[in-house]
Formats: C-alpha cells, sequence, structure tokens
C-alpha cells in the first residue's frame, strides 16, 4: 500500500513539471484531489485496511495530500509569472517620464480664481487664513457687531444645527477668531490677512442666488490704516483678477461690521452694463462690501480701537468667477456638471 503512495507522488511530480497552463494545473488537481481523484480513491479505501495499516497508509497519504496542494500552488504562481514575463518582451517599450495624454480634469472655476487672488495678496505681504463653516452665532453675529433681532440677521437666514451652532452666512465669522490669534500688531507691522471661505443661507436658489456660494475676505488692521489704503488694494485686485480696466462705482453702504461702510459695484461684464438677467436689469453689480471696521467688532476682538484702526472687505468669491468667465447661470457652480465646468482652465 506505502509503495502505492510513493508511485502516486512520482506521477504527479511528473505530470506537474510538464503542465504549461492554469488549465493544466486544475485538470491534475482533479486527478489527484478531486471526488473521484487517486488520492482520494486511497483515502477512501483506508476504511477496509487493518488498524496499523490505516494509521501508516493515512498519515502517508495526508502528508501527500499536502504536498500536493503545495506544489499545485506554486506551479500556478510560476505560471503567472512567466505569463507576466511574456506579456514583458511583446509589449511595446513604454517611457514612463511621457506626461499623461489621458485627460486629467481640471480645477474649478472657483478655486482658479481663489489661488489667483491668493497669489496677489501673499505678494503683499498677507497671511492666508481658514476660517470653519460651523460657527457659533456669537463669531457669526454677535462678534461682527449684529446683536440679535438686529435687522440684518433676517437677511442672512442660515442652517442652525440642534447643537445651536450654525452654517457660517459670511466669511465675517473668521474676524473674530483671527483678531484674538494674532492680537495687536507691531508698530509698522500691520495685520494683513485674507480668509477665503464657503458660506451658506437659506436662499431660494435662481440664476444669481444659491444657498451655497463663495466669499473672500480681507482684513488690515494697524496703527495709521485709512480709507486710501482700501481704496488701493481693491483696485491693485480689480485690475489684476480681470486684467483689463473694469468700470467701478463706490456708494456709501452700511454693514453693522465697519463704519463707514461702502458698497463697490461692478460694471456687469456679462451685459457690458446694458442690464440682463444677472445684474437684475441694472448693468451694476454689488461685488464688494468693504470699510473701516467697526470700533465695537475691534474691542471684541481684543484689539484697542483708540490705538489702532484697519479696513475690510468682503468679495463674492462666487460672483466674481462668474463675471471673470462669463457665466451666467450660479447654478452651474454647484452643479458639479463636468462638461460645463472644465472649460474654465
Ligand atoms: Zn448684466
Amino acid at each position: 500500500m506505502l509503495e502505492i503512495v510513493e508511485k502516486l507522488k512520482k506521477e504527479f511530480d511528473a505530470k506537474l513539471a510538464e503542465s504549461k497552463s492554469n488549465d493544466e494545473i486544475e485538470a491534475i488537481r482533479i486527478a489527484y484531489l478531486g471526488k473521484k481523484g487517486a488520492v482520494t480513491d486511497v483515502l477512501k479505501s483506508l476504511k477496509d485496511m487493518d488498524a496499523e495499516m490505516k494509521k501508516q497508509v493515512g498519515q502517508q497519504v495526508n502528508v501527500l495530500k499536502d504536498e500536493i496542494e503545495e506544489k499545485l500552488r506554486l506551479q500556478a504562481k510560476k505560471m503567472e509569472e512567466i505569463k507576466y514575463q511574456m506579456a514583458m518582451e511583446r509589449a511595446e517599450p513604454f517611457d514612463f517620464s511621457i506626461p499623461s495624454t489621458q485627460e486629467i480634469g481640471s480645477l474649478h472655476p472657483i478655486t482658479i480664481v481663489q489661488r489667483q487672488i491668493e497669489t496677489i495678496f501673499k505678494s503683499m505681504g498677507f497671511i492666508i487664513e481658514d476660517g470653519l463653516e460651523i460657527q457659533t452665532e456669537y463669531n457669526n453675529f454677535e462678534a461682527v457687531n449684529i446683536p440679535k433681532h438686529h435687522p440684518a440677521r433676517d437677511m442672512q437666514d442660515t442652517y442652525y444645527l440642534s447643537n445651536g451652532q450654525l452654517l457660517k452666512t459670511h466669511t465675517s465669522a473668521a474676524q473674530n477668531a483671527i483678531m484674538r490669534k494674532y492680537g495687536a500688531p507691531k508698530p509698522g507691522e500691520p495685520l494683513r490677512v485674507l480668509f477665503p471661505g464657503r458660506c451658506f443661507r437659506n436662499e431660494n436658489i435662481d440664476a444669481s442666488h444659491e444657498n451655497t456660494f463663495f466669499q473672500l475676505e480681507g482684513m488690515m488692521i494697524g496703527d495709521n490704516i485709512s480709507i486710501s489704503n482700501l481704496i488701493y488694494f481693491m483696485k491693485v485686485l480689480l485690475s489684476e483678477v480681470f486684467e483689463r480696466d473694469v468700470k467701478v462705482r463706490l456708494r456709501p453702504g452700511f454693514f453693522p461690521f465697519v463704519e463707514p461702510g461702502f458698497e463697490l459695484d461692478i460694471n456687469c461684464l456679462i451685459c457690458g452694463g446694458k442690464g440682463c438677467s444677472t445684474c437684475k436689469q441694472s448693468g451694476w453689480l454689488e461685488l464688494l462690501p468693504c470699510g473701516m471696521i467697526h470700533p465695537n467688532v475691534l474691542t471684541m476682538g481684543g484689539i484697542d480701537p483708540e490705538k489702532y484702526t484697519g479696513f475690510a472687505f468682503g468679495l463674492g468669491l462666487t460672483r466674481l468667477a462668474m463675471m471673470k468667465y462669463g457665466i451666467k447661470d450660479i447654478r452651474v457652480l454647484n452643479s458639479g456638471n463636468l462638461k460645463a465646468l472644465k472649460q474654465f482652465k
């Protein structure tokens, strides 16, 4: 009986050595380990043997079974390696350093404009900060001089969370935290910060309103900052972004967090000022609320308004991207429609 086991082993080794494909390996496995396989047969015949014989042959056969399984596994692996080698030899030489010809996507138009503005302001010594999207009511409203029951709150309805916090309605929600982070500026070294971010409002969505949009806010606080500094930075910003002269108008505007406050409008670049749905037929688009930071806001940020002044501006980043690229409908920007979005490079 033991000779049979020995013979099976030799036969198996010979067949396996000749196998040239996965199918052949599988056929060998079935021939030895399958339901009617040679090894299975020997295992079945154990029941007719006497105890001593059963023990000896049983041991041998089980060792052989394990050996066969392992050899089949190794042979299959070897086969894969040969297949891979052959494929490599057949394949055209491939230069991995050649740039991809596959489409690799593109930056979102808002990202493009945001990065462009960040670059401009970084070159003028501004730090880029990143405000939280979930804010306390205090940071979003009180800290920027919008107390409870202030009418400005009605215009900035947003999404409240069950813990009483909210999705920020404007980038100004970061002002207080930034002032506290950097503290009072050193003489001759004004604090210059730019903070872009996603904002939310409970709006009825149409061609020019979205519930989710981007703003970009800038702030400069120092011991001698005036409106002329503000106007200078706004002029640099607009001429760099639009790469041409853009008609602007500055009119007094009321915003609780600035005093005095201004509204900077730009000539609608979509209709050229004739009037269209984006500019609500007025020919002008509100782009920038700006002004000198209200003394209350500085005080709440831990900065003494007797010693320091500063300006702040909030820019509708979404609106600016629409103007720059002539996008007529704001809904395109959040649509995830790649066909529409990838045309902006
Ligand atoms: Zn227009």
